[in-house]
C-alpha cells in the first residue's frame, strides 16, 4: 500500500541529495549536528528518511539520524542519548500503541519535555489524530500516506526550531538560576563581611572604651577620693568638684557610645525593677525646674496619673530617655516654656509628653532625627553629639514602648514616649540611709580586702579609698602577683581588674576558686569592659560581683556590706537615717524664706557652687523661726558635700513654704 509512497519519497529525496551533496560524503560526524531519532518497524522507512534529508543543513548543522525498530529499542537510545533534538515515531510496531507508550514514557519516566516528537502513522484509524493530540504530549501528527518529502521537512525544520528555542530557554533558565546563585553567594558574602565590619566596631567601641574608662577611673576615683577629704580648702574643693564634673560628662559621652555599640550588638538588655514612678518623675522635675529656671523657661509638670502607683521596668533607661528629652527641650528652647505632662490610660499604658516651645524640627528632618548622629540643619552651632535620640528611640522599642514627634518649626516641638510599665508586684522599699555620708567602718570591724590593677593610679586611689574606710589593704599588680599573696594570707575580699600583664584577673579567679575552694573569699571583677556578654563571662569564670570602670563609691561600699556585712559610721550630722531626718524637718515648716533667696540657694547647691552656698547659707542664719537651725543643718550637710540631701530638704522646705 505504500510502495508508491516510498518510491515517491525515494525519487525526491535523490533529487535532492544530488542537488544538495555534489560529493555526497558522509558529513554527520563533522561537529555538531541535530540528533533525530527515528523510530520505526520498517527499515524501508529509516532508509528513505535519511535520503530525503540527505546533507540537508538547518541552522548551519546537519542531521545525523539515530534508527530504532521497535518502542523498546528508542526507549533504550533515548536513555543513551540525552541530546536527542526529535523523534519520527511511529504508531503500531510491537504492538498497537507502542509508540504512544513511547511517548508517555519519554514525557514521564524520562521526564524528558524538551525533545520534540513527531508521529508518523500509517494506520491513522488506531490513533485518531485530535483524540491522540489531546491525550498525548506529541508536537505534530502526520499521517504517512499524506507526507511528502516537503512536507516532512518542513515539519522536522519546525520541530528543531522549537527544540532549539525551547533549548535556549532551558539555557537562559541556567543561567539566570546560576547568576540567583552567585547573587545569593555575593549577598551572603556582604552579609558576612557586614557581620564582620559590625563585630568589628563592636570591639574596637569596646577597647576604646575601655581605654577612655580606664584613666578616666583614676581621674574621677582620685576626684572622689579628695572630695571625702574634710580639710580640703573650699577653693581646692570647687575646682576638684569641676574636675568631678567634666569627668562624668566626658563618660556619659563615652557610655552613649558604648550604649549605642551594645545596641547594634543586640546586647542591650532591660533591668527591670520596682519603683516609685513620681519619686523618679519629682526627681527629674527638681533637675529640670532648675535647668528652665536658668533659661527663664517656664518649667510645668502635669502629673495626670495615680501619684501613688508603684510599677515595674527599667527605671534607669526610663530616667534616661526622659532626661535627654527634656535636655533637648531646654538646650534648643530659648523662650517660653518646657512641659512634661505624664497620664496613664487602662492596661498600664503610660505616657510621657515632652512638650517645648523652642526651635522645632521642619517636617523633612523629623525621621531623621532619630539617626544616628544626625543634627538638624538649624542647629549647627549647638553642642551634642547627634546620638541621644537614636538611643533614646532605640531604648524605648527595647522596653516594648514607642517614641514619636511631632514638630512644628519655629513653634515647638512634641516628644511623646509611651510604654507599658505594669503595677510592682511587692512593695518598693524605699533606701534610707544616704552612702555618700559614709565616713568609715563601725569601730571594732575588721575586713581585709586584695585590691589587683595593673594601672598603679588605679590600685592607689582603690586601696586609698579602702584604707581611708578603714580596711586592711593588700595590693598585687597582675593575676599571677594576687595568688602569691592570698597564699601568704587570705582576705575577706579581693577587687579585681580583668586585663591585665603576666596573668588576667579572669584566669586568677579560676585558680583561686580551685585552689581556696574551701574559703569563702569573695570576688569582684572592675573592669572597664561591660558588654553584656562580658559581665556574664565574670559571673561565670567566679566572680560574685562585677564593678564596671569608672565606678562610683558607693559600688565599693555596697559590696563592703552585702558580702562582709560591714557597718559604717557616717558623716557628722546624718546618723544614717537620711529619711528621719528629712521628716525631723517639720520643725522648720514655719521657716519663711524669700522667695529669691529660696531660688538662689537651690540653685547654688544644684551647681555644687560651694563659696556661693556658703555666702547665703551664712545669710540663712539671720532669718528668723528657724534660719539658724536650717543653717547648721544644711552646713552639716555641706560639710560632707551630701548636696542631694540639701536638695530634699529645700524641696520639703519649698513644699512647707508654698502651704
Ligand atoms: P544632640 O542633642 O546631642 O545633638 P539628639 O539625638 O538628642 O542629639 O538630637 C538630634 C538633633 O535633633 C539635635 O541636634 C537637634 O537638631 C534636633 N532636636 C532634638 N530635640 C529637639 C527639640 N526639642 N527641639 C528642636 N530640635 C531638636
Amino acid at each position: 500500500m505504500y510502495a508508491g509512497y516510498y518510491q515517491y519519497l525515494w525519487t525526491v529525496a535523490r533529487l535532492m541529495a544530488m542537488k544538495t551533496d555534489p560529493d555526497n560524503g558522509n558529513i554527520f560526524h563533522n561537529g555538531s549536528a541535530w540528533r533525530v531519532l527515528i523510530v520505526d518497524d520498517s527499515p524501508e522507512v529509516h532508509e528513505l528518511t535519511k535520503l530525503i534529508f540527505g546533507r540537508f543543513r538547518f541552522e548551519d548543522k546537519p542531521i545525523e539520524f539515530i534508527s530504532a525498530y521497535s518502542g523498546f529499542e528508542s526507549l533504550e537510545l533515548l536513555r543513551k542519548y540525552d541530546d536527542i533534538a526529535l523523534v519520527l515515531l511511529d504508531v503500531v510496531m510491537e504492538n498497537d500503541h507502542a509508540g504512544l507508550d513511547v511517548v508517555k514514557s519519554i514525557r514521564e519516566d524520562l521526564n524528558n519535555q524538551l525533545i520534540r516528537i513527531i508521529l508518523r502513522t500509517g494506520q491513522p484509524g488506531q490513533a485518531p489524530e485530535v483524540k491522540v493530540a489531546i491525550d498525548y504530549d506529541i508536537n505534530d501528527y502526520k499521517d504517512k500516506a499524506d507526507l511528502t518529502s516537503s512536507r516532512l521537512i518542513s515539519s522536522v525544520v519546525t520541530a528543531l526550531r522549537g527544540y532549539r528555542d525551547l533549548c535556549r530557554l532551558d539555557n537562559m533558565n541556567d543561567i539566570l538560576e546560576e547568576k540567583v546563585t552567585s547573587r545569593t553567594a555575593d549577598l551572603e558574602k556582604s552579609k558576612e563581611a557586614a557581620e564582620a565590619a559590625s563585630h568589628a566596631k563592636s570591639i574596637f567601641l569596646s577597647n576604646i572604651s575601655h581605654e577612655i574608662r580606664t584613666p578616666l577611673n583614676a581621674i574621677l576615683g582620685f576626684a572622689q577620693l579628695s572630695l571625702r577629704n574634710e580639710k580640703l580648702p573650699l577653693e581646692n574643693f570647687d575646682m576638684i568638684q569641676a574636675i568631678e564634673t567634666a569627668g562624668n560628662h566626658l563618660l556619659d559621652v563615652i557610655n552613649d557610645v558604648l550604649d549605642l555599640s551594645k545596641i547594634e550588638a543586640g546586647e542591650m538588655k532591660t533591668e527591670k525593677s520596682d519603683f516609685i514612678l513620681s519619686k523618679l518623675i519629682d526627681d527629674i522635675s527638681i533637675m529640670f525646674d532648675m535647668r528652665c529656671d536658668q533659661k527663664s523657661l517656664k518649667w510645668t509638670l502635669v502629673n495626670d496619673y495615680n501619684k501613688d502607683v508603684e510599677v515595674r521596668g527599667d527605671q534607669g533607661k526610663i530616667r534616661q530617655v526622659l532626661i535627654n528629652l527634656l535636655g533637648n527641650a531646654v538646650k534648643f528652647t530659648d523662650k517660653g516654656s518646657v512641659e512634661l505632662r505624664i497620664f496613664s490610660s487602662s492596661n498600664d499604658q503610660f505616657v510621657f509628653e515632652v512638650q517645648d516651645t523652642g526651635l522645632g524640627i521642619p517636617a523633612v528632618e523629623q525621621d531623621l532625627v532619630f539617626n544616628m548622629f544626625h543634627q538638624t540643619a538649624g542647629n549647627i552651632h549647638a553642642t551634642g553629639t547627634g546620638l541621644g535620640l537614636s538611643i533614646s528611640k532605640r531604648q524605648a522599642e527595647l522596653m516594648g514602648g514607642t517614641l514619636a514627634l511631632d514638630s512644628r518649626l519655629g513653634v515647638g516641638s512634641k516628644f511623646t514616649f509611651s510604654i507599658e510599665l505594669p503595677t510592682a508586684s511587692k512593695k518598693v522599699l524605699v533606701s534610707a540611709a544616704s552612702d555618700k555620708n559614709i565616713r568609715c567602718l563601725t569601730p571594732g570591724t575588721n575586713i581585709s580586702a586584695l585590691v589587683v590593677d595593673d594601672v598603679d593610679v588605679n590600685r592607689v586611689m582603690l586601696s586609698g579609698l579602702l584604707v581611708d574606710l578603714g580596711v586592711d589593704v593588700v595590693s598585687a599588680a597582675n593575676g599571677q602577683e594576687a595568688l602569691e599573696e592570698l597564699r601568704k594570707k587570705m582576705v575577706d575580699i579581693v577587687y579585681m581588674d580583668i586585663r591585665m600583664p603576666i596573668m588576667n584577673g579572669d584566669e586568677a579567679v579560676r585558680i583561686i576558686r580551685d585552689e581556696f575552694s574551701n574559703v569563702n573569699v569573695t570576688c569582684v571583677a572592675i573592669s572597664a569592659y561591660s558588654m553584656a556578654h562580658e559581665i556574664e563571662y565574670y559571673l561565670s569564670v567566679g566572680f560574685d560581683r562585677y564593678i564596671s570602670k569608672p565606678f562610683h563609691f558607693d559600688e565599693i561600699y555596697k559590696t563592703l556590706k552585702e558580702f562582709c556585712g560591714a557597718d559604717f559610721e557616717y558623716g557628722k550630722g546624718i546618723d544614717g537615717d537620711n529619711e528621719s531626718a528629712i521628716a525631723g524637718l517639720n520643725d522648720f515648716g514655719k521657716l519663711e524664706l524669700p522667695g529669691l533667696f529660696y531660688s538662689e540657694l537651690v540653685a547654688a547647691v544644684e551647681l555644687n557652687r560651694m563659696t556661693k552656698i556658703r555666702q547665703l547659707l551664712d545669710d540663712l542664719g539671720l532669718i528668723r523661726n528657724g534660719g539658724a537651725e536650717l543653717k547648721a543643718y544644711l552646713s552639716s550637710l555641706l560639710d560632707s558635700y551630701d548636696t542631694g540631701s540639701m536638695i530634699e530638704v529645700l524641696k520639703k522646705i519649698e513644699c512647707n513654704k508654698d502651704v
